[in-house]
């Protein structure tokens, strides 16, 4: 059995960024909490959990700083980034913030804030309830989150529309909403591409290796947007597509009898993951089973 990796899969710039400064946070401090989970990705943050990193869901579950010296507590916002409202909440109860926020939601955040101070409405096509998406709203007022062609009842008729998309979403589906936007009544659209370049660049390489291949595996958190997203993208092309966290959840039956298996990961899948798992499938194939 032949084994393919896709040319390009795992860990981006973004998520790596934000494990190199949890890492070395963790070695200096002892109370450092992850504002949400840091990354979609079990293993990785329960790998981190064991350095000491805390993850919570909200502010209030971090105990506040001292006002003598240095803030006691340190709380990283990871890459996906937080609403400003949760910003300020964390200085005022005297927090030392690290901002590992990818510099590419950054970006989408900045825009998002832009469009709004210009009078448009913004529009986000993406997830509203993934945390990229959630802090991003924080940043433009009214926001109007919209999934898919059903949602856009939510548009207003005849104004001026501001829209952004979620980082990780697919140029495919992008393309096909801003279709149906153009066809809705509005004074002035105004479209700025916020998608990112690595995950595009993972969707194109899994989209064509599954395309040549008996059975793909898609390897990453079933929580995780832009895994989500190559599954999907895969199932379209190759009905023997399936989404594993990790190599405990292989079923041998799914390839026996198969000549050519393809393996891709998420944004946010350790190499440790994706290296494990493609050496067992290896040995396995060896096996003739
Ligand atoms: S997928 Fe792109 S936008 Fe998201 S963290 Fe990675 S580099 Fe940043």
């Amino acid at each position: 059995m032949k084994v393919i990796v896709a040319e390009s899969c795992g860990f981006c710039p973004g998520v790596k960024n934000a494990i190199n400064i949890a890492e070395k946070i963790l070695t200096k401090e002892n109370n450092v909490y992850s504002l949400g989970p840091i990354i979609h990705n079990k293993d990785m943050v329960e790998q981190l959990a064991r350095a000491g990193l805390k993850t919570v869901n909200n502010v209030e579950q971090i105990p506040p700083g001292t006002d003598f010296g240095e803030p006691s507590q340190t709380v990283l916002i990871r890459s996906h980034g937080a609403a400003p409202e949760q910003i300020a909440k964390l200085k005022e109860k005297k927090l030392n913030i690290v901002d590992a926020t990818c510099i590419l939601v950054k970006r989408l955040q900045q825009i998002a804030r832009e469009l709004n101070d210009g009078g448009y409405k913004v529009v986000v096509i993406g997830d509203e309830n993934h945390p990229e998406v959630r802090a991003v709203v924080g940043y433009a007022g009214d926001v109007i989150v919209v999934a898919n062609e059903q949602d856009l009842y939510k548009l207003p008729e005849n104004s001026k529309l501001g829209i952004v998309c979620q980082t990780t979403q697919s140029p495919e589906h992008i393309g096909k909403m801003l279709g149906a936007i153009g066809r809705r009544n509005f004074n002035e659209l105004k479209v700025v591409n916020t998608l990112c370049k690595e995950a595009i660049k993972r969707q194109e390489s899994a989209v064509q290796l599954c395309k040549e291949v008996d059975v793909m595996f898609v390897l990453g958190g079933l929580e995780s947007a832009n895994t989500r997203r190559l599954a999907e993208l895969c199932k379209k092309y190759n009905s023997q597509t399936f989404h594993l966290q990790n190599w405990n959840e292989f079923d041998k039956s799914v390839v026996s009898g198969k000549n050519t298996v393809g393996v891709t990961a998420g944004a946010s899948t350790p190499e440790w993951i994706i290296y494990e798992f493609v050496e067992n499938l290896k040995a396995f194939g060896n096996t003739g089973a």
